[in-house]
């Protein structure tokens, strides 16, 4: 079976080894993006930024490219910070901070608009012509609590309780939070077409 050149779309190291450690069944040659490419997020939704970037990078890069798109989304805020996520504050412990501040004031207002929030992450592979071959969305439920736990993950985790689980995403072991976390929800969507995808890949008119 051929291997199919696939591109990261994202300048961030530790994604691209994510992804790969993701793609590591499937017969893809992972490539981080090319240096110096920065793509504008202008999209109004997770999807469209997951598709502006991948398009943009497939075709840059003349290679499947796969781009995500992610972030935490709190119901009684409306909705935020959602593409915003980590353009909310500075740093991590500012945007936490921001969060829990934010959210405070909501219930002041309105009691009963609770802690309910959810973490998306939109998935898109495009083709060097600028075609979109598949695109995916994975949610995780959970609620935001009142004081960060835990040491572990990045950005919002301290302060997202995934509710079975009793544990925020900051005290889950790194297996765990891929398996019901959003991004790992998003890939078990992706796989199945992207395996037929691939399987047919040398046939189709979309193929590198
Ligand atoms: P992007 O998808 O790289 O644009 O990331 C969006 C932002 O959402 C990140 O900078 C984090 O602030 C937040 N975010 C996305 N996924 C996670 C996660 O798994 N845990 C915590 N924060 C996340």
């Amino acid at each position: 079976m051929a291997v199919v050149d696939l591109v990261i779309a994202s300048g961030n190291a530790g994604k691209v080894r994510e992804f790969a450690g993701l793609l590591a069944a499937l017969p893809v040659q992972v490539r981080p993006q090319p240096p110096g490419l920065e793509v504008e997020e202008t999209g109004s939704t997770f999807a469209e930024n997951a598709r502006l970037k991948a398009v943009a990078v497939a075709r840059a890069s003349g290679a499947w490219a796969l781009a995500d798109d992610s972030g935490l989304c709190v119901a009684a805020l409306g909705g935020a910070p959602g593409i915003h996520s980590a353009r909310y504050a500075a740093t991590d412990g500012a945007r936490i901070d921001r969060l829990l501040r934010e959210l405070a004031q909501a219930l002041a207002a309105d009691p009963g608009a609770g802690r309910g929030a959810r973490f998306v992450a939109a998935l898109a592979l495009a083709a060097p012509d600028g075609r979109v071959l598949l695109e995916v969305e994975g949610h995780c439920p959970g609620e935001i609590l009142q004081a960060p736990r835990g040491e572990g993950g990045f950005g919002y985790d301290p302060v997202f309780l995934v509710p079975d689980l009793g544990l925020t995403f900051a005290e889950l072991d790194r297996d765990i939070k891929g398996c019901v976390g959003h991004r790992g929800r998003a890939f078990a969507l992706l796989e199945p077409p992207l395996r037929q995808l691939l399987q047919v890949g040398t046939q189709l008119p979309c193929s590198p």
